[in-house]
Formats: structure tokens, sequence, C-alpha cells
């Protein structure tokens, strides 16, 4: 009977963390938990200023809503006789104790300290208070040790908050900032990351967005609008269909055909699309060659015409097409910041530092590129390519001489929009030549650089 009551007192007196943050924390706000860490100067500073001496790493849960700083909260433990007692200090954003509250005490004697009328003590007090017992604050008799350690303990607390957060504000403001939400997918055939500041239905509908562009121009699968354009040579074209064919023409015209979207049955003939990769006959290359070319596409409001022949290869365009998508999809959902990265074509919403890769090492960086509200593509030789009798085939083709493309590496571009950008990558690549007010940089299969804007800038 005795112990039954005794468990029944416990269980009331002690809290869980969730417990204790919800009291803390009741105006919905985020508990953001980190650790923080102070240096020996830092340490030394607060043991003389208050007494306390603090551990080196901490970790603090801080509230946050509308990018204020509504609380702090701190889990701390303290050595009774031999063994902890564990408890959490909730703080007001002026440093303040709101609440103690104790989560487990290891020691079976001293388990009275978690009574309110103890732990209530301590409300409102402050940094620099002096919490002396007996003036201060009255232990529960028979818990006197265990006393003692929470007012050891909250003291600390109450230094570590002035100390690191009240008194310098960029730590508090530090806490603020959102956690992005980060996802990688694979999708469109190869893995993209989308990282937001923002919830994770924002980030559902930037890849809902990249699906719906591969359901219209994918040429990997037999249900896209494209396909059906390929099947049935002249259709009333859905809008992404039409954007991607507008797009592409307008990217054509401005390349002078260095991007030329009716590429495919070169790629197919080379066998970058599956089939079998091999250096195709002069003849072969000329047949092939007559079925491409830009001006044979024909777009009559929202019809579309192919000549029998001509097909369409929406690789060097649309992942660019892709991340402009998801951009949009991310803004509407009113996210403020975020990037969209497939690796070739990354969008950034506000000001994001990308790293283009070496063309020469995966996995190793080249160099940073700053963007804001932009795109940056790269079309690179190490994508896709083939050997043959020693020299290397890559997949960007010239489609003036229905070649691959010899003696470049690497190109990126930074554009307003992604189809911008991967489309101008892919026509740099061929055309070897940086027009007059597009930042870009290409990398020769030597390692020799040419750069503008931006990436001349760039280390
Ligand atoms: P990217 O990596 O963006 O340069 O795109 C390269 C892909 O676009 C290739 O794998 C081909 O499918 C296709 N392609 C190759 N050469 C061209 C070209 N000159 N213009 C348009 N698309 C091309
Ligand atoms: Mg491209």
């Amino acid at each position: 009977m005795i112990i039954a009551l005794a468990l029944l007192a416990q269980a009331t007196d002690f809290m869980t963390k969730d417990e204790a943050l919800k009291l803390f924390f009741k105006n919905g706000e985020r508990a953001v938990e980190r650790c923080v860490t102070l240096d020996d100067a830092d340490r030394k500073k607060v043991e003389e200023k208050y007494g306390s001496t603090v551990p080196a790493a901490q970790d603090v849960i801080v509230g946050v809503k509308d990018g204020k700083v509504t609380g702090y909260a701190m889990i701390v433990s303290e050595i009774t006789k031999t063994l902890p007692v564990t408890f959490i200090v909730g703080l007001s954003p002026d440093g303040r104790v709101l609440e103690v509250a104790v989560l487990r005490h290891d020691e079976h004697i001293g388990t009275d300290c978690a009574k309110r009328r103890f732990l209530r003590q301590f409300d409102g007090k402050q940094p620099g208070d002096r919490l002396k017992m007996g003036a201060n604050y009255d232990v529960v008799s028979g818990a006197t040790l265990s006393c003692n350690a929470i007012a050891r303990g909250v003291r600390r607390v109450l230094a570590v908050v002035q100390h690191h957060f009240l008194d310098r504000p960029a730590n508090a403001a530090a806490f603020t900032q959102d956690e992005p939400v980060r996802q990688q997918r694979y999708v469109m055939g190869t893995t993209c990351t989308v990282t937001a500041h923002g919830d994770t239905a924002a980030v559902d509908k930037a890849f809902d967005a990249i699906k719906a562009v591969d359901a219209a121009i994918s040429n990997w699968r037999d249900d896209s609008d494209l396909a059906k354009l390929h099947r049935d040579r002249s259709i009333d074209a859905g809008p992404e269909l039409l954007s991607f064919v507008r797009g592409s023409l307008a990217l054509s015209e401005r390349t002078d055909g260095a991007f030329d979207v009716t590429v495919a049955p070169l790629v197919e003939l080379w066998g970058f699309k599956g089939g079998e990769r091999r250096v195709p006959s002069r003849e072969e290359i000329g047949a092939a060659l007559k079925r491409v070319g830009w001006r044979q596409i024909r777009v009559n409001g929202s019809r579309i015409t192919l000549p029998e022949g001509v097909a369409l290869d929406p690789g060097a365009i649309g992942k660019g097409i892709a991340v402009d998508r998801a951009a949009d999809a991310l803004r509407k959902a009113g996210v403020k910041r975020a990037l969209v990265d497939f690796g070739s074509s990354v969008a950034a919403i506000g000001e994001w530092t990308v790293a283009i890769r070496d063309p020469f090492a995966e996995g190793k960086v080249l160099l940073t590129v700053t963007i804001r509200d932009e795109t940056v593509s790269t079309s690179g030789s190490y994508e896709k390519f083939f050997e043959d009798s020693g020299k290397r085939y890559t997949h960007i083709l010239d489609p003036r001489t229905g070649r691959p493309v010899e003696g470049v590496a690497s190109v990126s571009a930074i554009a307003a929009s992604g189809a911008e950008s991967d489309a101008l990558a892919t026509a740099l690549f061929v055309s070897k030549k940086i027009p007059e007010q597009v930042e870009a940089l290409l990398v020769t299969d030597r390692g020799e650089r040419t750069a503008t804007g931006r990436f001349e800038k760039s280390k």
C-alpha cells in the first residue's frame, strides 16, 4: 500500500520531455533543438561572471514562432549523491525561469525535489540571481542534495542562456532561421534534390510538377504527349508540350541551330538512346542529317506538326524545364527560399551558392558560383560517351556535321530560366563560343577555361 502511494506520487511529479516542452511552448511554436558549443574563453567568462562551470557542448531547445524566439529550454543532469537528477529548465525570451520540471531521478532517495512546492521557488529567477539555499530557496527535507543539485543546474542554465543568447543575439537569430526540408527522388532518369524553406507539402508539389513535365515531354515512355506527337505526326498539343516546342524553337533560333531539338535521329544513330554505341558510316550520318532541322517543325496555334521522319529529343532542355516548373510550384506554395537540383540543371529561389563539378573528376568541385532567383545548367562530355579505337565520342552532337562535338569537357551557363540555361549550355558546347552577355564557363578537354561574368570571378 505504501509502495503504491509512493509510485503514484512519482508518476505525478515527474514529467516527460514532451510534456515539459508543451508546458513551455504552448502557443504552437516550433521547438528547434540544437547543440551549442562554448569555447574555452567563453566558458571562462561564464565562470568568472556567474560562478557556474559550463560544459563545452550543450543541447538547447529554442521555441520559435514567426521568426522570433519565444523561449529557451535546456535539459541538464546534475549529480545528487552519486547518481544524477535530470531536469528541464524553461526560460522566457528575456531569460527568466518559467518553470523547472524533473524528468528523472536516478538515486532512490531525494525524489521529493520533483515536487512543485520546491521547484516553483525558481520561477521568475534570472541570470545573476544568487541562488543560495536558505536565502533564495528552501530545500525539501530528506532531499537536500537533490534540491541543491537542481539549484546548481538552474544557475548554469541561466548563465548559458544569458551569455550565449541574450548577450549575443546573432546566436538566437540563427535558431529562428527555418530549417529547410530536403527530399531526394528519382525522376526523369536521375536523382533530383529539392531543398526548401517551407513544408513538405510544398516539396511534394515541386515533384508533382516535375512528374507532369515528364508525362508531357518524355521520349522514354510511350504514354507521353511527345510519344503521341511522334505517332500521330500532328496533334493539338497541351500547354506543357507546346511550351517545350515553342521554347526549343526560340532557343534554336537564338543559338543559330547549335541547340536543335530535332537531333533525335542522330542521337539514335550513334546509340546514345539505349542502342548500340558505335561510329556510323558517312552515308548513315548523311541520311540521318536529312531528318534533322528545327525549321521543319510547324506550330500553328496549339497544333504541332512534324514531317515524316522528324523526331524530337528533349534531352538538352527537359531538366531545365523541369526545374523551372518545380520552382514555380514552390513559389506558388509560398516558399521564399529553395533549391531544385537535378545535377545538370539547378534552379534557385533566393540566393544560393552552387558547386560546378570538375569535368575530369567526379565528386570534385571545379568552382562555386552564386545565383539568385536564377538557374545554372551544365553539359558535360562525361555524362554519356563511348570509346572506339582510342577516341572518345560524347553524346552532344553537332547538328551541322551529325557528329559528336570534340574538344570540350564541359560548359556551364547561368540564365533566368532553366530551359534557357540548359539549352544554352548544350549550344555553347557545340559552338564552343560564349556570346556576349551570356555568363558561362567553357572547359576544353585539355582543361583550358574560358569564362565570362560570375564564372570569371569564381575560384
Ligand atoms: P545536355 O546534357 O543538356 O547538354 O543534353 C544532351 C542531350 O541532348 C543528349 O544526350 C542528346 O539527347 C541531346 N542532344 C545532343 N546534342 C544536341 C544538340 N546539339 N541540340 C539539342 N539536343 C542535343
Ligand atoms: Mg542542356
